[in-house]
């Protein structure tokens, strides 16, 4: 499903005296399974635009459009847009409360028949990595943070939802538990036919994983494009947000100013590598001429 937000402005608290903009005239579009990184510090508004993007949160100015379809027209029915945008919320496993780890997962299509069920909570739990003999009648408070976290995916996943967000799904979880997670979240964008938005405050796992980035600073969409545009040109004006660049391009940067010829759009340890080879190669080279 595409998404296309006009001029959304948030207020908190609007009209008191501690009101706070929290999204301030942000616009963009979202194409259909697009697999997209919002990436921001912590209170720039990443979680209150998530909010808004299945009607959970109305804006206090501008429109938003799930496929043309505009949810912030007043008094409709949003029962169908919040099957069809689906969204694991941070820390979303302290919201499990059924006895077993199946129960949990059929919660959210419960009204489907049940044989229906079964076929989901099973597909959903494959998605996540969590093995259905093994995992389903497992009370979900014996299990890791890693695979609670699995679990409430999993429940939303049931869903079959056409855009599954994800607020800053690696939260709280060690390097390994993370990179678990975002490789799970890769294979379900991979796999599933989703428009997929997660996000983060760690540029250097969202540069590898995303087609997409959304850079948010101070509730404004500050910059979006290909994280190789995002990055490119921006690296002074990033830090200045308060974000961390991908090492490797901090790497070629360093190298640049230290006389080097090497380009300074490169994201990945594979690109920085050709680069440095390149480089030494050419140096070895004038050495010698
Ligand atoms: P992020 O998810 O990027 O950390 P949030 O969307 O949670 O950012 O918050 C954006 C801004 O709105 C922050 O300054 C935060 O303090 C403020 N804010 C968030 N929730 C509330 C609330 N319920 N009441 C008042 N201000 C809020
Ligand atoms: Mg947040």
């Amino acid at each position: 499903m595409s998404i296309k937000v006009e001029n959304l402005t948030y207020i908190y608290d609007e009209g008191m005296p501690f009101e706070h903009r929290a999204l301030d005239d942000v616009s963009f579009e979202i194409q259909d399974r697009d697999f997209v990184g919002l990436i921001g510090h912590t209170g720039s508004g990443k979680s209150t635009l998530i909010q808004h993007l299945n009607g959970l949160m109305k804006p206090s100015s501008g429109k938003i459009y799930i496929n043309g379809f505009d949810i912030t027209q007043k008094d409709q029915n949003l029962t169908d847009i919040r099957k069809r945008v689906g969204i694991v919320f941070q820390y979303a496993e302290y919201q499990l409360f059924e006895e077993t780890v199946a129960k949990d997962i059929a919660f959210g299509p419960q009204n489907l028949d049940e044989a229906e069920v079964d076929r989901r909570v099973r597909k959903a739990m494959a998605d996540v990595g969590l093995d259905y003999d093994h995992f389903s009648g497992k009370s979900p408070f014996e299990l890791s943070g890693g695979q609670k976290r699995r679990v409430a995916i999993a429940g939303v996943i049931a869903m079959e939802p056409e855009v599954l967000i994800l607020d800053e799904p690696t939260a709280g979880l060690d390097p390994g538990g993370r990179d678990e997670i975002f490789d799970l979240i890769r294979s379900l964008h991979a796999n599933n036919n989703m428009t997929v938005i997660l996000s983060s405050h760690s540029m250097d796992d969202m540069a590898k994983l995303v087609n997409t980035l959304m850079v948010m600073n101070k509730g404004r969409l500050e910059i979006m494009g290909s994280p190789r545009e995002v990055f490119k040109e921006n690296a002074d004006r990033l830090r200045g947000m308060g974000l961390n660049i991908p090492q490797v391009l901090e790497l070629a940067i360093k190298l640049k100013r230290a006389g080097y010829d090497v380009r300074t759009d490169v994201i990945t340890i594979e690109e920085v590598k050709a680069e440095l080879e390149r480089c030494l190669l050419k140096k070895g080279g004038s050495k010698n001429a």
